[in-house]
Order: structure tokens, then C-alpha cells, then sequence
């Protein structure tokens, strides 16, 4: 395990950060969770370019290309000397004296390795649970923001409820997961809300769709309802940590048989391939 603040490695329970950090006050900044796979990165590349994106939503001033991060982010899991890794990177506006106007001081990145711990292989043979919650973040979801408060609420509800997953829906219609896309098979094909500004780009999303492709299987960008979620066939949610992580029981409905699906199935398979072949 390894840690980063501008420049320089740490180890991970030093005292780095002042307390007039505005990552720390205001979670004023954006961030990125990237997978290395025995030593590879997965989608680098698409991950650097969504925090890019992340940090022009909120007008983060950096300098650094994607060529640079990409530098920044390998040579931090080289020196950490993990294989099997996922680095967190964080990006803020700096350090300045509380106000809430943005201060004229450099940006500060940090970042941290650490182990990956990836789900047990049973929650991913057998399904997991979720619960289906209103959506109450803000507006601009399309922004990895480490204003995560709505996520977390919502997180805990689902692990106090038994769930490994809470469903958000606005007015009825589903989002995302807190930290997950959310997609449903119907009649074989795949439905997962299309790309706005309330719901986060998926890099796995990205990685889902170009596999559902490659497999002939439709890819479907459409706005679905919590009835419709209820009543699909399969459903999953995808992340960087989790991958493809079938949903077998939601609030208290079976999904389909009970049992993760053939699609489902079909799609974690090609992933796994994608990744042996990085
Ligand atoms: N939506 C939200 C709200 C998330 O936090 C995440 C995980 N970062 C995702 C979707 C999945 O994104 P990715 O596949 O890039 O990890």
C-alpha cells in the first residue's frame, strides 16, 4: 500500500493533509477509482479522460494531460509494487483559508494503492440482494464528485437492509446504483438509462456496451421504470470494483429464477476474457 500528496509518496496513515484543504471542507473536487489487473491497468485511458472531464465540470484549473496521469498513476503502482491494485485519485482546489469563493492556489493531487479486494466468488455464482431508493443527489451526476453524502446514505440503508446494492429511481424511473450502473435484460436484450447528466459515464458501462456488441446482444439507451426493473428477467449493476454483479432479489421480488441469468453470465464471461488478454 501506498499514498501520494502532490509529488511526494507517503505511507497511508501519515498526517498529509492541513486543514484548510477544501477536498476536506467542501469535498471541493473530483476523483477516479482505476482497476490494475496483475499489474495492467483496465480502460486507463477512458478513466483519466472521465476525471479530465470531472475537473472541467467544476473549473479545477490543471495542467497535466492524459499522458501525464496515465505517468502519475503507473509509476504510483509500480512503486507500490501490487499487482492486483485499485488506485484512488483525487484532484481539489487546493489549499487556502475557508471561503467559499475559489481560492488562487495550485490544485492538489493525491492518491493512494491499495490491494484489491474483489467480491467473494459466491456473491457473483449465487446474486446478491438490492433495494430500490429515491435518488436524491444533485443535478450534475455525471461529475465523479467527492460530494458523496447521498451515495452513502443510501449505501448503509441497503447494507442494513441485507442488500449489497441500493437502486435509485427518480419519480419512478431508475438511475444508478449509489456506486454501480444499473441495466435489466428484457426478451434478451439489455436496457440501462442513456447518458445525462444524472447518472455517472461507467467505465464498465462503456465496457459492457463494446462487449454486448461483440456478442450480438442489444445494447439498449432508454429510460426504464422501478416496475419495469422489477419485473425483468435478469438484472446487474456494473462498477470498477464490483465488474458485472447479478442482482437476484429486489426489495422483497425474486429477479427472474432467482439465480443469476444467461446473459448476465454470457457478458462476466467476455469480461473475464478481456481481462486475461490485457
Ligand atoms: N455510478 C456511480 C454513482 C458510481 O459511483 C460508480 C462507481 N465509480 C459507477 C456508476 C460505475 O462507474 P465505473 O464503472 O466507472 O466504476
Amino acid at each position: 500500500e501506498i499514498g501520494y500528496v502532490n509529488g511526494k509518496y507517503v505511507s497511508l496513515d501519515e498526517a498529509v493533509i492541513p486543514i484548510d484543504e477544501r477536498g476536506h471542507q467542501f469535498g471541493d473536487g473530483v476523483y477516479e477509482v482505476i482497476r490494475f489487473y496483475n499489474g495492467k491497468p483496465f480502460m486507463l485511458v477512458e478513466h483519466v479522460e472521465r476525471l479530465i472531464n470531472s475537473s472541467k465540470a467544476i473549473r479545477l484549473p490543471i495542467e497535466q494531460s492524459v499522458e501525464d496521469f496515465n505517468q502519475l498513476i503507473l509509476q504510483a503502482v509500480e512503486k507500490s509494487e501490487l499487482k492486483d491494485c485499485n488506485v484512488y485519485i483525487q484532484i481539489t482546489r487546493g489549499i487556502a483559508t475557508r471561503l467559499h469563493l475559489f481560492p488562487n492556489v495550485p490544485v492538489s493531487i493525491t492518491m493512494t494503492v491499495r490491494e484489491a479486494k474483489p467480491p467473494k466468488p459466491e456473491m457473483r455464482d449465487n446474486g446478491v440482494k438490492a433495494i430500490i431508493l429515491d435518488d436524491e443527489r444533485w443535478a450534475n451526476c455525471y461529475i465523479k464528485s467527492l460530494n458523496l453524502l447521498p451515495n452513502i446514505l443510501a449505501k448503509q440503508t441497503a447494507d442494513e437492509a441485507g442488500c449489497y446494492e441500493a437502486i435509485l429511481n427518480r419519480d419512478g424511473v431508475v438511475t444508478e446504483g449509489t456506486s454501480s450502473n444499473a441495466y435489466i435484460i428484457k426478451e434478451g436484450k439489455i436496457f440501462t438509462a442513456p447518458l445525462t447528466k444524472q447518472i455517472l459515464p461507467g467505465i464498465t458501462r462503456m465496457a459492457v456496451k463494446r462487449i454486448a456488441e461483440k456478442l450480438n446482444i442489444d445494447f439498449v439507451e432508454e429510460p426504464f421504470t422501478t416496475d419495469l426493473l422489477l419485473s425483468a428477467d435478469e438484472v446487474f449493476v456494473t462498477s470498477t470494483t464490483s465488474e458485472i454483479m447479478p442482482i437476484v432479489k429486489i426489495d422483497d421480488n425474486s429477479i427472474g429464477n432467482g439465480v443469476p441469468g444467461p446473459v448476465t453470465k454470457r457478458l462476466y464471461e467476455q469480461f473475464q476474457l478481456e481481462i486475461a488478454a490485457l
